[in-house]
């Protein structure tokens, strides 16, 4: 029997997870919420997902639009094993309770704070704290991307202590809202959150980040300085990723010398939604100086994350205990790979 699951926000994150949970052969969509009846109400159908009203007072809209409904959300929780609740950031902390007195498992994302599930995930790094839980949070794509790449690194060589700057975009293509079209904003709240979420996943990492916006909706980039414990050449370093999942080489040497050019190789790799949900990580763009590495990587803000949910949702419904046998069956089913 396939797990059922239901995704509460059909938006960037909601709709990816959607199309990649319906790839899988152990899990299957029942249903996804719309406030409205927008574009992608209608991509939910034309992709076969029962549709259901976020809440009774969405329905008339709907209505009028003659866009037809399975229900509301209460219709859908009781057919499902567990949510992903894909709602902007703070409104999942609004729908716990809902899903607490229905018994439903929820995976939060990283909009949300750390405490509304005291388990943050991310499959390589932890997927056995995840384990039959009724609650888990999917950590944020910039966490998601240095932990995908600080984990094993620290695991190999061990990591004294590590800074990373990032180089945030200001907003997903989509977006009408966002940063301001021609400025470079700093975070100005320091060490800013990102670091101490990575501390969610690795709370013996000393990890302390910086950020600034900037007008682009392409990748995020981090520039990394790691202190290693033990030595190491910038081979050993490539080899230690190019043996881990979900983690991608490029070279400026070959012609990719930023984020415009990754998210061109996607879509000529014929990616789904021209998504890259590996970390991208320059090959000729890593350093090691006495004990100090310094890397750059990007980071597909709208796609990393999904296949995190995957085995997120294998680890909380207990139908894998192995994580690099989920991991892999998840990359398998999404093309994923080197
Ligand atoms: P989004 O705005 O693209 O999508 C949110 C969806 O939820 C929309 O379909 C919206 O209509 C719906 N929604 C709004 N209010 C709702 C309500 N009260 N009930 C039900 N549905 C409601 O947002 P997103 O970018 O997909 O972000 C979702 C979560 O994922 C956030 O926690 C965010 O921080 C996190 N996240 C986003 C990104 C990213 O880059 N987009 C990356 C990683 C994690």
């Amino acid at each position: 029997m396939k797990v059922k699951v239901g995704i509460n926000g059909y938006g960037t994150i909601g709709k990816r997870a959607a199309s990649a949970i319906q790839r899988m052969d152990d899990m299957e969509v029942v249903g996804v919420t719309k406030t409205k009846p927008s574009y992608e109400a209608r991509l939910a159908i034309k992709e076969g997902f029962p549709l259901y009203a976020a809440a009774q007072e969405n329905v008339a809209e709907f209505e009028k639009e003659e866009i037809k409904l399975a229900g509301t959300l209460t219709d859908l929780i009781p057919k499902c094993d567990v949510i992903v609740d894909a709602t902007p950031s703070g409104i999942g902390a609004m729908y716990k309770p809902i899903y607490e007195k229905a018994g439903v498992k929820a995976i939060f994302q990283g909009g949300e704070e750390h405490g509304i599930s005291g388990i943050s995930f991310n499959a390589f790094a932890n997927y056995q704290e995840a384990w039959g839980a009724q609650f888990v949070r999917v950590v944020s794509c910039n966490t998601t991307g240095l932990v995908r790449t600080l984990f094993p690194i620290d695991r190999v060589f061990g990591i004294e202590k590590a800074f990373a700057a990032l180089v945030r975009r200001g907003a997903d293509p989509g977006d009408k809202k966002g940063s301001a079209l021609n400025a470079i904003e700093p975070s100005l709240k320091l060490p800013t959150h990102h670091g101490i979420d990575v501390q969610t996943i690795m709370p013996w990492l000393p990890i302390r980040t910086m950020a600034v916006v900037t007008p682009t909706t392409m990748m995020h980039v981090h520039c990394v300085t790691v202190e290693l414990r033990k030595k190491a050449t910038e081979n050993d370093i490539l080899s230690v990723w190019d043996n881990v999942p979900r983690i991608r080489f490029v070279s400026g040497k070959h012609g990719i010398k930023s984020s415009a050019q990754i998210m061109e190789l996607a879509r000529d790799l014929g990616r789904p939604r021209g998504d890259f949900m590996e970390i991208i990580v320059w090959q000729d763009g890593i350093k090691v100086e006495g004990n100090t590495l310094y890397y750059y990587q990007a980071i597909h803000q709208e796609s990393d994350i999904v296949p995190e949910i995957v085995d997120c949702v294998r680890s909380m419904m207990k139908i894998e205990t192995d994580p690099m046998r989920s991991i892999r069956k998840t990359d398998k089913a999404m093309g994923i790979g080197k």
